[in-house]
């Protein structure tokens, strides 16, 4: 069984971070957003982390040998259909009931078993204790709690809903599609609803007696080094001081790796800066700022963070 950690939280507060860090540890393989494999690797042929096309990068050629006796034998038009059954947001309440119906169980397993057979492979050729999913979804954190192959650790990654709203309006072009095609943005009172939706999501899913640790962001890149120890004692791999040598002061120095999808942070190769994005506090326009602050308020508040931005650390 495939030891995994997934990496969920809403789009814009720091996963793919997190996962380039925790992709450095020894016993530990970082995968990408395996939700986006089907369409934009299998069928689109996206470039790899390595900058390989998907089709020709030695790890995944041999992961999808493993799994599935070469990735041509995936049926992309099963795992839509079934993702569209099963895996969408709407569906996080029937996910998280104690039972699911007979037809709904066979679904859901039907649907995990392709994520789970990409872990398993990807954890025998790569020789890690953990790979790591980042999709992110909440409703794929819910699928694969009902997966019986896979040993399931969940990190929550939240940032402070006004940084990842400031994120959301700006233009970021997607480098794997050669530069024709943007990610998506949202409006800062979309990006607020969908930040308490995923992140109520995430709670839901830790009372339903999945293993959960929350971390936020800007806590995590405060000091990195102790937020990894932390995250690599919670996933069973402990690491020595060695093997954070790649951890220096305000950067990272990261290797060649094999993110199949995500961010384009994910082709990073050598030095990286660790430095918290606290662009919004000078701007986010105030009136958005005050919209995002109250509709997340609560949770805001939960997670500990203040409603006034003056009241933030300053960044040294
Ligand atoms: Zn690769």
């Amino acid at each position: 069984m495939a030891r995994v950690l997934y990496l969920g939280g809403l789009g814009r507060s720091g996963t793919t971070l997190v996962e380039r860090l925790l992709g450095e540890l020894p016993s530990v393989c970082a995968l990408g957003e395996i939700v986006h494999l089907w369409q934009r690797d299998i069928l689109d042929n996206e470039r790899c982390g390595c900058g390989a096309r998907f089709s020709v990068c030695t790890f995944w050629k041999r992961v999808g040998q493993q799994a599935f006796g070469g990735w041509g034998n995936v049926d992309v038009a099963r795992v839509h259909a079934l993702r569209d059954v099963v895996e969408r947001t709407r569906h996080i309440p029937r996910l998280a009931a104690a039972q699911l119906s007979a037809a709904q169980r066979a679904d859901v397993r039907e649907y995990a078993d392709y994520y789970a057979r990409v872990y398993a492979a990807a954890a025998e050729v790569s020789g890690a204790a953990v790979v790591i999913d980042s999709s992110k979804h909440s409703a794929l954190a819910h699928v694969l709690r009902w997966a019986d192959d896979v040993d399931l650790r969940v990190v929550h990654v939240v940032r402070d809903a006004r940084g990842v709203a400031y994120s959301w309006t700006k233009t970021v072009t997607r480098p794997e599609s050669d530069g024709s095609d943007e990610m998506t943005r949202y409006s800062p009172g979309r990006s607020a609803m969908l930040w308490n939706a995923h992140n109520a999501a995430f709670g839901l899913l830790a009372r339903r007696g999945v293993a959960v640790r929350r971390i936020r962001y800007e806590q995590f890149l405060s000091d990195p080094r102790a937020a990894l120890r932390g995250l690599a004692e919670y996933v069973g791999v402990p690491v020595t001081d060695a093997d954070l040598g790649f951890l220096g002061e305000g950067y990272a120095d990261l290797k060649v790796g094999h993110s199949a999808a995500g961010n384009p942070m994910r082709f990073t190769i050598g030095r990286l800066p660790l430095r918290r994005d606290d662009a919004w506090v000078r701007s986010l326009p105030s009136g958005q700022r005050r919209l995002v602050g109250a509709v997340c308020a609560p949770m805001l508040r939960a997670y500990g963070y203040p409603l006034n931005p003056a009241a933030l650390p300053q960044e040294a």
